[in-house]
């Protein structure tokens, strides 16, 4: 039986934060593709998947956000997809069953401008569904679309998933364009991801990357009012600052935290960290909900 999203976060469920950071600090190089690690180095990317079940993590995501095969390829991968995404997604899976944590397939952008029509849409979706059915031979839960910035892409994506596999799909936009900050570079509202996410089928929406909890608690409730499917937010850790070439977050776990209730009342139904987040912060997010 897939997992009911809906039924699973009529309680709030705590996701988890940062990964590449975290491979960072483990030796990843800069550039290096993270991917390629869940073969070559799978200590490092089970301790990251470790460190946020032992945080508190109801669900983790994968090492595999970039796993597709356009991206792959400009690693000299791009054969590998299968091979990868399926590794990234036995690593958490044996991290979260410690913990009976559910696992997420993290699936990010191909790179490629679908309204531009870089590659055919068959290609794209070609390419996600190719990753998706890798990720489900790998035993995730669901599959989240995260940090997406056009929303035709994330419909090809949700389109193609939805034919070839049997798994909850999370469509997740960043929204930190705009006057108010809550729409995507491309010009997406909250409420037309809300409107494409429920016709093609989709089991939550959400926003994720870009700018802190704070700036997500007005999207959280706009997608919210725009369809009654549940809602993901992944927040950074603020607005990243860039000084000396090196790119820091001003929030402290504390204050990440605290902004917590009122993701909640906006209607957030999964709450995690995006860029400048690590276990710590899930913690703190862990003793906000109680
Ligand atoms: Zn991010």
């Amino acid at each position: 039986m897939p997992l009911d999203l809906k039924t699973y976060s009529a309680r709030l469920r705590v996701t988890d934060g940062a990964w590449g950071t975290q491979l960072q600090a483990l030796g990843l190089p800069a550039g290096h593709c993270p991917e390629l690690w869940n073969i070559d180095n799978p200590p490092a990317i089970r301790q990251v998947a470790d460190s946020y079940v032992q945080a508190g993590s109801d669900v983790i995501l994968t090492n595999t956000f970039g796993a597709n095969r356009f991206i792959l390829s400009q690693h000299g991968a791009g054969g590998r997809v299968k091979e990868l995404a399926a590794a990234g997604a036995r690593i958490s899976r044996l991290a979260a069953d410690k913990t009976g944590a559910k696992v997420f397939g993290s699936i990010g952008p191909t790179g490629k401008i679908v309204m531009m029509q870089d590659v055919p849409d068959e290609q794209i979706m070609e390419a996600f569904a190719e990753q998706a059915i890798a990720l489900a031979d790998g035993g995730v839960d669901a599959i989240v679309l995260e940090t997406f910035n056009e929303l035709q892409e994330a419909v090809l994506a949700l389109r193609a998933i939805k034919k070839s596999v049997k798994l909850p799909v999370v469509v997740s936009l960043t929204f930190a364009s705009g006057p108010d900050k809550t729409s995507t570079m491309m010009g997406d509202t909250p409420e037309a991801l809300g409107v494409a996410a429920v016709a093609g089928g989709a089991d939550a929406v959400g926003a994720n990357c870009g700018v802190g909890p704070d700036n997500y608690v007005k999207v959280a409730s706009m997608l919210r009012s725009a369809c009654d499917l549940p809602v993901w937010i992944k927040a950074n850790a603020g607005l990243p600052v860039v000084a000396g070439g090196k790119t820091t977050f001003p929030m402290s776990p504390q204050q990440f935290a605290a902004v917590v209730p009122d993701l909640l009342k906006a209607g957030a139904n999964f709450i995690g960290g995006c860029c400048g987040t690590n276990p710590e912060f899930i913690r703190s997010i862990r003793k906000a909900v109680g």
